[in-house]
């Protein structure tokens, strides 16, 4: 076992040829996602100080969401750091799952957070509870409406720079969470025209809302911690190695860890090919899954004698 630095590259023997992101961009879209997240986090804590002043369910839920959403960003940051170690012997894939691990704590705190926005909704609108300060509450849901915009513009411009379309979903996102917190302006304003009513109501929409976050975020962590990959991965990685002249039948596999598409190609090829030259065949796999699936970020080429 070599371990001249602690890290060993499980791919070394057939590296991917495209560099799959420009470090500069890469930068780029991390310093967008952290100031993002940052004026979002004082956004979110704003109004929650805001709503424990003034008893708002829906600016409540407002703040939880925006809250939530920071925390996902964190999650991303942690695994990206995490996953840039490298692996170890005993970690002989790195950490990159550690992000999925993460992602499961993240969906649990969303899903309490949802709970808890949800009862305070029933409650208030059960026991006809009042708001306090409606005015101040109003301030808090604007502050809500205009931080999501400006950090959804933000992200646009940026993604739209460097394209990449993470963030520009992000962006629409943000977009989206401008309605949430619109929602909540909404209730304050049935509440200051006196319909005490509006505030509840507001906060249980908003609780809707978080539980689609927590339902997304689910989803997506339990697809990767199940290994599942879109099937057009393991067809477009099966005709790439498929096609090339020698190969006589290919079969892939694909699963995420973290942030990392890793495939593994088992190939069936002509008996009368040396190691060499099979050798060569994975590389010019690695090269064809490469243009098609430029998010492949580990590829494995293991060689078979097809039958004669
Ligand atoms: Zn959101």
């Amino acid at each position: 076992m070599h371990k001249t630095s602690g890290q060993r590259d499980p791919a070394a023997a057939f590296p991917l040829p495209l560099e799959r992101d420009d470090a500069g961009e890469r930068r780029q879209a991390n310093r967008a996602v952290g100031i993002s997240a940052a004026g979002l986090a004082v956004t979110g804590l704003a109004e929650l100080l805001i709503a424990i002043l003034t008893g708002s369910v829906g600016l409540l839920g407002d703040a939880i969401h925006n809250l939530s959403d920071v925390s996902t960003s964190a999650v991303v940051f942690l695994g990206f750091r995490l996953s840039r170690r490298g692996p170890t012997e005993r970690y002989s894939y790195g950490l990159e799952r550690a992000e999925d691990l993460a992602g499961i704590g993240i969906a649990l705190v969303i899903w309490v957070s949802a709970a808890f926005a949800g009862v305070e909704s029933v409650r208030k609108l059960l026991g006809h509870g009042s708001t306090a300060h409606v005015g101040i509450g109003i301030a808090g849901a604007v502050l809500g409406i205009v931080g999501n915009q400006v950090v959804a513009r933000y992200k646009l411009v940026v993604g739209r720079r460097i394209r990449s379309a993470t963030l520009v979903a992000d962006a629409r996102h943000s977009w989206l969470d401008a309605l949430s917190s619109a929602g909540a302006l909404a209730g304050l304003i049935a509440v200051a025209a006196g319909q005490h009513w509006g505030d509840p109501v507001a906060g249980l929409a908003v609780t809707l809302f978080i539980g689609h976050v927590g339902w997304e975020v689910t989803t997506d962590v339990v697809g990767r911690l199940a290994d599942g990959v879109e099937p057009e991965v393991i067809t477009a990685a099966e005709a790439a190695a498929g096609d090339l002249p020698g190969v006589v039948h290919a079969h892939a596999r694909a699963r995420w860890t973290g942030r990392v598409l890793r495939v593994e190609v088992e190939a069936w090829v002509d008996p009368g090919l040396t190691a060499r030259e099979a050798d060569a065949l994975g590389h010019q796999a690695a090269t064809a899954i490469a243009a098609v699936r430029p998010d492949a970020g580990s590829f494995t080429w293991i060689t078979r004698a097809a039958p004669e």
